[in-house]
């Protein structure tokens, strides 16, 4: 017998699923709208302008080096202010703690970890849906999980009512989880007005919020527009999580660059929090890598640089915008009875079509259109050569 012959496979990536039942596809049409990373208009990867700078001025510097546990202290410090704002009082007080991770996952799971450690016993509320790594991520750190109602299936919006009900009646001493913008997979996002009501909340019942960032810029086109929520729970005196990511708004995905802070009550808060972010990496992974944080610093130190970047998120967010219009149009042109005013409301990567998985069985196997079964497409996947095929094929199944 064989050590491990008790281990049965794992269920499979519902994500990772759909890209291989598409590269297997051998239809020239094939269209993929599982994976959510950004594609150009003809259906190709992008690097971005700025970022091949960067990584011009990066190149023969000396990247092979090890960094700290908590990584490049600039990067980060570049990093807190695209967030929380250049000129952000609990960053002037120094009350963050700060630490570069691997990416939004990375971040999430030290959250989780870090949760776990320090405040033992208490729950993660989850939205329902989410982004599925979530719930896995506060499983395996042994974290207690409850989920919040967020989606209304009706208005394809946000279920505001039941959510702050709901949250309402946690016990203190409590985390939620929280989309900053862009959430997955909905793109249904609180509007201001509501996320202040929500900051009032958690407050009024002492929950502490973690913020996931993994879409800053992506959603409205401007970062700082992005990170209102960000801000209001700041300004509104939180002690709070916020995990950034790269991946997107740079289109570093595989470079695995985040940045992971805590704002603490002051400065000797943070630093003690701190050493103990740093004393959770080291045994996991001892340091994160040095040649995206080098080029998200380079690009974010740089005002030029930056303008450069600030322009192309502005770029990628207004194809995606445009992609959605150009759809529900075609939608509409076909003449179908059904409203799609959701696609244009949702934002960010992904719309919750409202398919059910049957009609998104259909959209594969008559059409070679690949999707996870929850309905979410894609809007990076979308252009302006498969728009049409793509609406008729909804217009078909989607009834
Ligand atoms: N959080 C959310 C909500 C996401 O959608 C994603 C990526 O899809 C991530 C975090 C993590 O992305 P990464 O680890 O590539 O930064």
């Amino acid at each position: 017998d064989s050590w491990f012959s008790h281990v049965p496979e794992a269920p499979r990536d519902p994500i990772l699923g759909v890209t291989e039942k598409f590269l297997a596809d051998t239809n020239p049409q094939k269209i993929n709208l599982g994976v959510g990373a950004y594609r150009d208009d003809s259906g190709q990867p992008v690097v971005l302008k700025s970022v091949r700078e960067a990584e011009r001025r990066v190149a023969g510097s000396h990247f092979m080096e090890y960094l700290p546990i908590a990584g490049h202290r600039q990067f980060c410090e570049d990093s807190v202010k695209l967030a929380y704002g250049e000129d952000s009082p609990v960053l002037k007080n120094k009350q963050v703690a700060m630490l570069q991770s691997l990416s939004g996952t990375g971040s999430c799971r030290l959250s989780a970890e870090f949760q776990g450690h320090w405040l033992p016993g208490s729950t993660i509320y989850i939205p329902t849906p989410t982004w599925a790594n979530h719930l896995n991520i506060w499983r395996d750190a042994h974290v207690a999980i409850e989920q919040y109602p967020y989606y209304k299936p009706e208005t394809r919006g946000l279920d505001f009512e039941r959510m702050c009900d709901f949250l309402s009646k946690a016990p203190a001493g409590s985390a939620v989880l929280l989309h900053a913008c862009a959430h997955n997979p909905t793109g249904v996002d609180p509007t201001t007005e509501q996320w202040r009501e929500l900051s009032k909340l958690l407050k009024a019942k002492t929950l502490l919020p973690i913020l996931d960032c993994a879409y800053q810029g992506f959603a409205s086109g401007d970062c700082d527009r992005d990170a209102q929520a960000i801000r209001i729970f700041a300004e509104d005196g939180h002690r709070m999580m916020l995990c950034q990511s790269f991946a997107k708004n740079m289109g570093l995905y595989g470079q695995r660059v985040g940045c992971w802070s805590i704002v603490c009550e002051d400065e000797k808060e943070a630093k003690a929090v701190e050493s103990q972010m740093k004393a959770l990496a080291r045994p996991m992974y001892s340091n994160p890598p040095l040649f995206g944080a080098l080029l998200v610093h380079n690009i974010l130190a740089d005002k030029a640089l930056k303008q450069q970047w600030l322009g192309e998120v502005k770029e990628m967010a207004e194809r995606i915008i445009s992609m959605r219009t150009l759809l529900r149009q075609n939608l509409e042109a076909l003449g179908s009875p059904l409203s799609w005013n959701h696609i244009t409301d949702q934002i960010g990567m992904f719309c919750y079509t409202g398919l059910a998985p049957e009609q998104v069985d259909k959209l594969t196997a008559e059409h070679s259109i690949y999707l996870t079964r929850n309905g979410r497409i894609s809007m990076a996947g979308v252009n302006t050569n498969n728009v049409a095929r793509l609406a008729e094929a909804i217009h078909k199944w989607g009834l």
